[in-house]
């Protein structure tokens, strides 16, 4: 059985629980996209020393392992920012592509959440969702996040690295961030995580059941 849920929307709205919750629920794979952007980023800072290369990120790009992925560093705000950087290189994208549409067609089904998961990676998803939340609560939430492993975190800061990545992500020329036509939009600012993702649970088995 082959089954694709594809989860976008910006930072913090809440992608992450409600992937990770239908993953579990319905048994499928679960893909976050924006570690392999993140994964990029973390290296890239560390061998161009801080400055954005496209050739050398492509490289980085297309040399990524799993063990990449799995880096402890990759959620603070600096590895955030230089990801959307990279995110926004049309070569970035393009060695990504492959690796992302392959994950997605895994039997057994599969969830992938991002920015570009709808339009891009799986324009013919079984079930697409566009997960928002006012700007203030992602703020509050990354800031609680961050803060429980960097207790210095501000959340000034944190409401800025948001901003600048919502409109570096959202105003990019190749596959921005943006809801397409047919996904369901679910704003997560008055919901819980409990009742946001068991609306997003709700969304996903009416389909599912029907397919
Ligand atoms: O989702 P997360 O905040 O971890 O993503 C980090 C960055 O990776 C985003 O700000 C965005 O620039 C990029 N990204 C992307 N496309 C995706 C997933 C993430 O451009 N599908």
């Amino acid at each position: 059985m082959q089954f694709t849920v594809a989860i976008d929307g910006p930072a913090a709205a809440g992608k992450g629980t409600i992937a990770r919750a239908i993953a579990e629920t319905f048994g499928f794979a679960h893909l976050d996209t924006g570690l392999l952007y993140r994964a990029v980023g973390a290296k890239m800072m560390m061998r161009g020393r801080g400055v954005i290369v496209p050739e050398l990120a492509e490289k980085i790009a297309l040399e990524l392992t799993e063990a990449d992925l799995e880096r402890d560093d990759l959620r603070n705000a600096r590895v955030a920012q230089a990801a959307s950087k990279v995110a926004a290189l049309p070569e970035v994208r393009a060695a990504l592509l492959e690796f992302q549409k392959s994950f997605s067609k895994r039997a057994g089904g599969a969830v992938l959440d991002g920015r570009d998961i709808g339009s891009v990676i799986c324009p013919d998803a079984d079930v697409k969702l566009f997960i928002t939340a006012s700007d203030e609560v992602r703020a509050r939430r990354r800031f609680e996040e961050l803060s429980r492993k960097t207790p210095d975190t501000r959340l000034e800061t944190v409401k800025i690295d948001l901003h600048q990545r919502d409109i570096r992500d959202a105003s990019r020329d190749v596959a921005p961030m943006r809801a397409v036509e047919d996904a369901l939009l679910l704003d997560t600012s008055k919901l819980s995580i409990d009742a946001a993702v068991a609306e997003a649970v709700a969304l996903v088995k009416k389909r599912f059941e029907k397919a």
